[in-house]
């Protein structure tokens, strides 16, 4: 004998139906077979709203017509494909149903309110009619089907929505069915009788339960769970895309995992089975041929330790206190028979060493009730202060790791709490099963999903990702987002799965949680009709529970680096070229940093100097060992690089100019470049990190323009700049008379701050400094007499997106999660 059960999703239509009807036909030309059937999905849900909703007196008409039109198309395309299906039979049957359905609506609608057992006896219909409906489809394909009725023959304990069956009094009313040896046999899930032959229900989610319960009682070989996966994962898949897929669990296993929240099963479901050591598979009815999770007694399988993570949402915490607790024997049996009396389910219990305190979760929606209980239990210890008044901690979650490896495995707990440590989820209490084959915390309800993730990519090692927001896609930004198009295979196959979820320009963005797909992002986003707002992008992370979301500013705007730490303290990495932020004031400086810290995120901004010149991590990576900066010298714009090194060559300053405009080399307005401002910034930043407390107007800045030079357009600019080439003529042959050559240095000496105009000699490091290249020379207490160089392209869209793209792979070392 074997046992089939289909959930809801497996015969939410006719096709789905046909195929079970197949699968059962298969199944039952080799022994025989019982099949336990969900109701179609979305039906109990339906039948469960129209009973709340009725009770609170809302309109209940869409709920009714979406479940006729359920069962209407789902009778209509089994007859479709089943010319002899008892089609008329049916659809009067289901009428009946729901029409009966709506009258006990109508008596809930007059008294206000609805008893359990007639609840009980509207949520459990769709079950019922699967079964008619199944019966029927397996008649007309010429089986002999004997129907067992749960409430007559599944005797079952507990209250009308939950119930417990007893399984040696319904194996015996069962055996007295006798039930012929060549039928097929049906039954309802979610359904059984009390000891008074009413009606009563498993929970929601129970048909797995009564497929177990039905595989103990007729002593089955095995049973098997058909659903919507290839079987038991190591993480809900909807939450963790590439969670593995177990071969094998024990009994204990499989019923931790499903009492801490996987839904795959039932939590009261291997109990049964386990009993009567009964295998279990969980099978998917969509890809029949997988092999499935095999659940049984024998299946050590010592390769995964770990099987599985889950969370359990809407739970509260409970926590009694007080001085009487200390020593007092039977207080906590007082605290969980009080529980127990009032049927209110204990999730998770901890208790101080210190004897102080016992907390515990319940379910959010018994909250009030176990207040209560507690008030009423502990009447006179409140009064007397003995107690102190019960603590309640709401809209909390539940993440606990299964498997039966972890007795042994050392430093699990460890990586399972790292792994909350650095996505900066706080734990609000621990428990770890007296059989060691779980460990529980209890975090926020809004982290929980988060928290499964980044527990899962610590412990199973897969993918990191990476939801990169590219604000700016001009230049760098657009070379960026081209990078990472080609990247993206290759870094896949490192585990990193780097995903550009939002892309915006000032007019203009695009915004896809699963990824943009980056073949033609540029039509994508001149197609998109949205305009961008940045608290719009946080709002987004937030509601798509992005793991590691990245903001990488590629605009050279102050709206947008003014905005950093919101950005930050909501859980962003930060990337930028945009050397605003670390230029404004000292305060906004020192508040990012603080902010980076507090939420244990990252700010990056290598590309700030020197481009992809990986100058920023050099510096710090000396600083932390201890070195220490004495002085510095650097050419850091590579327009003036450019510029200087051809008035070696003999070119004028007003050509030089002119050419390195037309080469792209400069701004737009060749005066931003000349005036020495940006160098001036990049040379503050480095400052900055450095240790040194500066603002910008506080570095002495030679411009290469006299002040006049200002004013005008660009055109007059240009026109006028030829008067200042006798001067640097002059300037420039005077240094050669001396061997040198007229660079635009930036200077760090003791804590003065300088951009000037310098004539340097063959000896210098920057005197070869030309054609576009940046240098930057670091004279330190390890590097002297011979300074640290750093030379190279310091300008160029392509060598800076992948100075950022550097950066954004940073935000991943040695952490997951942030
Ligand atoms: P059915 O209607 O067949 O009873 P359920 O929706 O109750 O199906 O359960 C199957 C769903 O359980 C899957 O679609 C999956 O999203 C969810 N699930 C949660 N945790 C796990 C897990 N660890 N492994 C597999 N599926 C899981
Ligand atoms: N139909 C019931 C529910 O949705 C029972 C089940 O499908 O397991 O809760
Ligand atoms: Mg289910």
């Amino acid at each position: 004998m074997k046992v089939l059960k289909f959930g809801g999703t497996s015969v939410a239509n006719a096709e789905r139906f046909l195929r079970v009807a197949e699968i059962i036909e298969n199944n039952a030309k080799q022994e025989q077979t019982a099949t336990v059937l969900s109701a179609p999905a979305k039906i109990t849900n339906h039948l469960v709203a129209m009973v709340e909703k009725t009770v609170a007196k809302q309109d209940i008409q869409t709920n009714i017509y979406d479940a006729e039109k359920i069962f209407a198309d789902l009778l209509a395309g089994i007859a479709k494909a089943l010319p002899n299906f008892a089609y008329e039979k049916m659809k009067k049957f289901a009428l009946n149903e729901l029409n009966n359905v709506k009258q006990l609506l109508e008596g809930i609608r007059l008294l206000g309110q609805c008893p359990d057992s007639i609840n009980a006896t509207i949520i459990c219909r769709g079950e019922k009619l699967s079964i008619a409906i199944m019966e029927e489809l397996l008649k007309a394909k010429g089986h002999e089907v004997t129907v067992i009725n749960p409430v007559a023959m599944l005797i079952a304990q507990g209250d009308y929505l939950e119930s417990t069956v007893d399984i040696v009094e319904s194996s015996h009313r069962i055996s007295e069915m006798r039930i012929p040896s060549d039928n097929i046999i049906l039954m309802p899930g979610f359904t059984a009788g009390n000891e008074k032959g009413e009606l009563v229900v498993l929970g929601r989610n129970g048909s797995d339960y009564s497929a177990s319960v039905l595989a103990a009682c007729l002593r089955a070989n095995s049973c098997e769970i058909w659903t919507d996966v290839d079987g038991v994962y190591t993480c809900d898949p909807r939450i963790v895309p590439d969670a593995k897929l177990l071969q094998t669990m024990s009994y204990q296993e499989a019923m931790e995992l499903s009492y801490f929240g996987a839904k795959v099963l039932h939590p009261r479901t291997i109990l049964p089975i386990a009993q009567f050591q009964i295998p279990c598979l969980i099978k998917n009815t969509n890809n029949p041929d997988a092999p499935g999770t095999l659940i049984g007694a024998n299946v050590i399988d010592s390769s995964t330790p770990v099987k599985g993570i889950t969370n359990l949402n809407n739970m509260a915490m409970i926590n009694v206190s007080g001085p009487g607790l200390k020593g007092m024997v039977g207080m906590s049996a007082r605290v969980f028979s009080a529980m127990s009396y009032a049927g209110i389910s204990v999730v998770l219990i901890t208790q101080s060493s210190s004897e102080y305190s016992i907390s515990f979760c319940v379910p959010q929606t018994e909250l009030y009730r176990a207040e209560e209980a507690l008030s009423e239990e502990f009447y006179l210890e409140l009064k007397d202060g003995l107690l102190e008044p019960i603590e309640v901690i709401e809209k909390l979650a539940i993440i606990s790791v299964v498997g039966d490896g972890m007795r042994t495995l050392r430093g699990l707990s460890a990586n399972f709490f790292t792994a909350l440590a650095r996505a900066n989820i706080n734990i609000v209490a621990i428990a770890q099963g007296s059989s060691e084959r779980s460990i529980s915390v209890v975090v926020d309800n809004d982290v929980a999903v988060m928290g499964v993730r980044v527990t899962h990519q610590m412990l199973f090692g897969t993918d990191k990702m990476l939801d990169v927001f590219v604000i700016g896609v001009g230049g760098v930004g657009g070379a960026l987002v081209d990078q990472i198009g080609r990247q993206q295979k290759w870094l896949k196959n490192k585990q990193i799965d780097l995903r550009v979820c939002g892309l915006f320009n000032s007019k203009h963005s695009v915004l896809n949680r699963d990824g943009i797909n980056l073949d033609n992002w540029r039509d994508q986003i001149k197609q998109s009709e949205t305009n961008y707002n940045l608290n719009g992008i946080i709002e987004f992370a937030k509601n798509n529970r992005l793991l590691n979301p990245i903001l990488v500013d590629c605009t050279s705007s102050s709206d947008v680096s003014d905005k950093y730490v919101d950005f930050l303290a909501n859980g962003f990495h930060v990337v930028t070229p945009n050397k605003k932020a670390n230029t404004s004031s000292m305060a906004y400086y020192l508040r990012l940093r603080q902010e980076a810290a507090n939420s244990k995120r990252k700010f990056q901004y290598d590309t700030n100097v020197g481009a992809g010149l990986p100058v920023i991590e050099n510096l710090q990576n000396l600083l932390n060992a201890g070195d220490e900066l004495i002085k510095f010298s650097g050419i850091l714009s590579g327009s003036l690089s450019f510029i200087f090194g051809k008035l070696d060559e003999g070119m004028s300053l007003s050509e030089a100019t002119k050419l390195a405009k037309e080469k792209g080399f400069t701004e737009p307005d060749p005066r931003d470049d000349l005036s020495g401002t940006d160098v001036a910034r990049k040379l503050l930043i480095l400052a900055r990190e450095a240790g040194l407390q500066l603002e910008l107007d506080q570095i002495n800045v030679e411009s290469v323009l006299p002040a006049e030079y200002s004013q005008g357009n660009i055109d007059e600019f240009m026109a006028k700049l030829p008067q200042l080439d006798a001067q640097f003529k002059e300037k420039s042959e005077k240094a050669a008379k001396e061997g040198k050559v007229l660079r635009y240095v930036a200077n760090i000496d003791g804590d003065q701050c300088s951009v000037k105009i310098e004539a340097v000699d063959a000896e210098d490091p920057l005197y070869k400094v030309k054609n576009g290249e940046n240098a930057l020379a670091f004279y330190t207490r390890y590097y002297q007499p011979i300074p640290l160089v750093l030379r190279g392209y310091g300008a160029g869209n392509d060598v800076t997106a992948a100075g950022v793209f550097a950066d954004i792979l940073r935000t991943t070392s040695g952490k997951i999660g942030g």
